[in-house]
């Protein structure tokens, strides 16, 4: 009886004594804050600066969030290396934390704490093993782009990073979450759920947008902070344009009568920016119209790394809606 008390209370205290040994490696909190400032320490002393370090990570965040191959991004940084990318991949100890031995075998484990070990756990140790890979080929954009390409061998994801580094460089600050709706709620418009119904035209295609339905001329608003990755003529798009916003999410707008002032490839915009108008073009040579009625056809596409594919608009468009009408 007093035997088995006198275990329970030995098991009760170490269960209450669990937490301080989980958390006895004091990891910052995942506020943007937080984030923005191990990119600028880390830019600090590397050559790479921090709005590109920040979108390698973001990136490298969002393809976590839809990988299943990858684990998910828990902590404040999210860059994932393989244990043996880290160790090297002919070292017999894929822990091995040994910043001597990781040199050794051609890892790419850095210390970037300065407390000696090189820890793929560490946030600050994974980020600065990315800037000096980034910094691979020399100090300045052009030779952090090629080493972009060393590491991720897809010109893809090069372009991503480029912008999305533009977009963190523009607004200064790496919190760009907030989302509009693509049409001003004041004027007339109409849309249903229409995402991978069959459509006609060009040959057997499923539908991958949601139609909004509105007058001609009819302001067109960016849905998220981004920028244009794609402008001009499709024969199926008619006047049509993409945006890459921070999620790594493109948002593909089209049938448009026309652009917004200054809208061109590489221009950077916020939620709620005018950047087109509705029309009826497309179906046809460049400037065929009138094929249909006027509508914003709004499509959404995520990345994997090395490939694209469309989800449904239709959920997001009805929350942001929802958002802007409170
Ligand atoms: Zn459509």
């Amino acid at each position: 009886m007093w035997k088995r008390m006198f275990f329970s209370i030995i098991t009760a205290l170490f269960i209450l004594s669990l937490p301080q040994w989980t958390n006895s490696k004091e990891q910052p909190t995942n506020t943007p804050e937080d984030r923005k400032a191990l990119y600028l320490k880390t830019a600090a002393i590397t050559d790479v600066p921090w709005y590109v370090l920040a979108a390698v990570d973001q990136y490298e965040r969002s393809l976590r969030n839809i990988r299943r191959d990858l684990p998910d991004a828990k902590g404040i940084t999210g860059i994932y290396f393989k244990p043996e990318q880290w160790a090297g991949p002919l070292n017999p100890n894929k822990k091995d934390n040994n910043r001597f031995h990781l040199a050794l075998f051609n890892g790419l484990g850095r210390d970037g704490s300065g407390d000696g070990l090189a820890d793929i756990n560490n946030p600050e140790d994974v980020l600065y093993a990315m800037a000096e890979r980034l910094s691979e080929r020399g100090p300045g954009i052009d030779n952090i782009k090629l080493a972009l390409w060393d590491y991720y061998q897809r010109g893809k994801t090069v372009e991503m990073i480029l912008q999305l580094s533009k977009l963190y460089q523009h607004f200064n600050r790496v919190d760009l979450d907030v989302h509009a709706f693509p049409i001003p709620l004041r004027m007339n418009y109409d849309y249903k759920s229409t995402w991978g119904a069959r459509r006609g035209w060009g040959g057997l295609r499923i539908h991958e947008g949601t139609d909004i339905f509105a007058d001609y001329g009819t302001p067109v608003k960016a849905t998220s902070y981004g920028v244009i990755e794609m402008i001009g003529w499709n024969k199926f798009g008619g006047w049509r344009l993409g945006i890459r916003d921070p999620q790594n999410i493109y948002h593909y707008y089209a049938h448009l009568r026309g652009y917004g002032r200054h809208i061109k490839k590489g221009t950077v915009v916020k939620p709620g920016q005018i950047i087109g108008y509705v029309g009826s073009s497309g179906y046809g040579p460049k400037g065929t119209q009138g094929k249909f009625p006027p509508h914003l056809h709004y499509g959404m596409y995520r990345d994997n790394g090395s490939t694209e594919f469309s989800f449904d608009p239709y959920p997001y468009l009805k929350a942001w809606e929802r958002q802007e009408r409170q």
